[in-house]
């Protein structure tokens, strides 16, 4: 499968870079995961979204929502040849009135996923690991059935130690590293320090730093985490456009 970076920052856009987005394709598939602000744009330029299979989101917050609301017109009153009469987006029920608003005449609908069973989505098996944030929020684990390869979204998350079995061997894990040290106040992210420490525990192939901060230079993150992961493990930063194949 292919994985393209559409957005990576975390809370809001910056520097005509877009927030939390990521096109998921294989030969006949393009699953969109996460919507946030300026991901429709990055879109455009790498596929038509008529062409889009299916959404799935994390969470409601809006660095990972925002363009769902102008996806929907896109799909609604764009002219062009639509894959499938309406495209659904999946996302968890927990928030009756965020789920609702994935329905949209004549262009999407919502689709619950239940966080206790694997979702059939295309060529995709989606397993949910719920996380440690303000509101409701799902990791997730991608398995492409025919080639067994799989990859990890840590969504937005505080540390947890479920996320060491859930990522378990995977791939490529994506976290959401959107601090250098530990902040003072509150922390609902992982630190780049937390980040390698869950993919070394976790046994990964490769990590991609993501959610990222508009202030810290990413490759700070990225020597962080090098640090504590052994060198045969692949440590980037998510940026826009970067396509990882696994
Ligand atoms: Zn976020
Ligand atoms: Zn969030």
């Amino acid at each position: 499968m292919k994985i393209t970076v559409l957005g990576f920052y975390g809370g809001y856009p910056y520097d005509n870079q877009a927030t939390s987005g990521y096109l998921i394709q294989t030969k006949n598939y393009n699953l969109l995961l996460d919507c946030g602000s300026g991901v429709l744009l990055k879109l455009e330029q790498v596929i038509d979204p008529l062409q889009l299979n299916a959404v799935i989101l994390s969470h409601y917050h809006a660095d990972h929502i925002a363009d769902v609301g102008v996806l929907q017109h896109y799909w609604q009153l764009n002219p062009g040849v639509k894959r499938q009469p309406m495209l659904p987006i999946y996302g968890h029920n927990k928030d009756q009135d965020n789920f609702a608003k994935l329905n949209w005449p004549n262009s999407t609908f919502a689709a619950a996923y239940d966080p206790n069973q694997t979702l059939k989505l295309g060529p995709f098996d989606v397993t949910f690991l719920e996380t440690k944030h303000p509101v409701t929020a799902y990791a997730m684990r991608f398995t492409e059935r025919e080639t067994q390869r799989s990859f990890v979204f840590t969504a937005d998350t505080a540390y947890i130690s479920a996320m060491i079995g859930f990522a378990d061997q995977t791939d490529l894990l994506i976290t959401d590293t959107n601090f250098l040290d530990e902040p003072n106040g509150p922390k609902w992210h992982l630190t780049a320090a937390e980040s390698g420490t869950i993919a070394v525990k976790a046994r990964v192939k490769q990590l991609l730093l993501s959610h990222l901060p508009q202030n810290i230079q990413p490759d700070k993150l990225v020597s962080v985490a090098k640090e504590i992961v052994p060198s045969d493990l692949i440590v980037n930063y998510a940026s826009t456009g970067k396509v990882i194949e696994i």
